[in-house]
């Protein structure tokens, strides 16, 4: 249990800013179309 307990507490948030490529939208990052201008040239940050 204890092991567990440690695996669950290590599972830290990362931080991902996506952002489309063409007109600069920031979008989820499990989005892969532009809502704004249908562009699906998404770029992805990794911040950690
Ligand atoms: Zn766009």
């Amino acid at each position: 249990m204890g092991l567990f307990a440690s695996l669950v507490t290590r599972a830290e948030p990362e931080t991902v800013v996506a952002e489309c490529r063409r007109c600069g939208t920031t979008v989820d990052a499990d989005t892969s179309v532009c809502a704004t201008c249908g562009s699906e040239d998404i770029v992805r940050y990794d911040i950690d």
